[in-house]
């Protein structure tokens, strides 16, 4: 049977792999060594276990959405990890990669962010551990993000502007790569989501895949029942879903249903739904669909949510879109905001942007008053309270 899991090369199908310059082969090639080694070691299972349970707060609940469930007709779970330390499951996999970084005797932290959600969470991780950590971020980030820039430094980070370029994700991406070619020896860099060369997709996938595995338990507690029909998540690089899909990904009686943003209309130009509008490419140093031009240029993506806004998506997905094993849907800005209000108002949970689109398949789809859904509820609605107010005029 074909696996949509990671082949022994790095690939899903014909995407993945490691594109990469020959400066930065000695420090993916110690990584691709070491990571199964060390994250299946018990010592480091250990330590990874009792973080999540005592500092990220898991497991995090299954959560019957009663009234949504009855305005539905059918039975939606909320696997909440809104309730994680930080407020999302990005902290997941940064817990996963500092304790592997500290196997591998790293002393130095490097990552990049473009909203803050991940610069925060690798922030957290390395003030946990006594770490030193600088964070790259685009100089127009910086200013569109302060509240995150602000959590960052008081956790004790440095945080660098990159100024190259539109000053924005893909700029502060190549100023981290630049500074790990030149400290190979004691920096990790840590990836915010399932994309760049392999190992990385693979090795955020397994660290997030604790969201999955405890569905399992918990829906067997609940429905005794441990497949759902439906697995639902957003995706923009595509972590949070690769957590929630990773133990069903070769089971095909669990549909899996990725969700995208349109932006302001897949066919404004405004728009981040990569599977539609994206071509077979190289984005930091991983093969897989992402947005381009005609020769090649990588084209700004757009999304009112700042997490969904990516050019690409990660290998693992553009596979599952290739092979049809995941159906992918994509909602636009107006579509979202109106679910994080219906979130809001039925259930009592204010939910991140990111989030709130997957949610919104739910106009889109039918579904039959016996299945059961999850979606993952990958974060809250906290860092999005201003787009909230302005948007609706609260
Ligand atoms: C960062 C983020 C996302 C998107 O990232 P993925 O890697 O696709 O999960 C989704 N939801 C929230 C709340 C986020 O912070």
């Amino acid at each position: 049977m074909k696996t949509h899991n990671v082949d022994s090369k790095g690939f899903y199908g014909e995407f993945g792999g490691a594109f990469i310059p020959e400066m930065l082969y000695p420090n993916v090639e110690e990584l691709r060594n070491n990571y199964l080694k060390i994250s299946s070691s018990k010592s480091f299972k250990n330590e990874f276990n009792k973080l999540l349970k005592d500092y990220v707060g898991r497991p995090t609940p299954l959560y019957f959405a009663k009234r949504l469930s009855e305005k539905y007709n059918t039975k939606i779970y909320l696997k909440r990890e809104d309730l994680c330390h930080t407020g999302a499951h990005k902290i997941n996999n940064t817990i996963g990669q500092i304790l592997l970084a500290k196997k591998l005797g790293k002393k130095r932290i490097i990552a990049e962010t473009g909203a803050g959600q991940h610069g925060v969470a690798t922030a957290t991780v390395c003030a946990l551990m006594g770490i030193k950590c600088i964070i790259y971020m685009g100089e127009v980030d910086i200013k569109r993000q302060a509240p995150n820039v602000a959590r960052m430094k008081m956790l004790g980070a440095e945080v660098r502007p990159a100024t190259s370029g539109s000053k924005t994700l893909k700029d502060a991406t190549n100023e981290a790569i630049r500074d790990w070619i030149n400290n190979p020896v004691n920096t990790h860099y840590i990836i915010g989501s399932v994309v760049g060369p392999h190992p990385y997709p693979d090795m955020v996938a397994r660290f997030q895949s604790v969201i999955g595995e405890e569905t399992i338990n918990q829906l067997q507690e609940i429905e005794n029942k441990s497949k759902p029909d439906y697995v639902i998540a957003c995706v923009g690089g595509g972590s949070n879903a690769a957590g929630l899909f990773y133990p069903f990904l070769d089971n095909f009686d669990v549909k899996i249903i990725c969700v995208e943003a349109a932006g302001k209309g897949i066919d404004t130009g405004e728009s981040a739904a990569t599977s539609i509008l994206g071509k077979t490419g190289i984005i930091h140093g991983s093969k897989t669909l992402l947005m381009q031009s005609n020769d090649g240029q990588i084209t700004e993506p757009y999304s009112i949510s700042a997490g969904l806004d990516y050019p690409g998506i990660g290998p693992m997905h553009a596979n599952l879109f290739k092979s049809k094993r995941g159906e992918f849907i994509s909602i636009t800005d107006i579509d979202a905001m109106k679910w994080g209000l219906i979130l809001s108002q039925t259930e009592g949970i204010i939910p991140a942007i990111e989030t709130s689109h997957a949610f919104a398949v739910l106009d889109k789809k039918k579904f039959k008053p016996n299945d059961i859904i999850v979606f993952n509820c990958s974060g809250r609605g906290d860092k999005d309270l201003d787009t909230y107010i302005e948007y609706f005029k609260l």
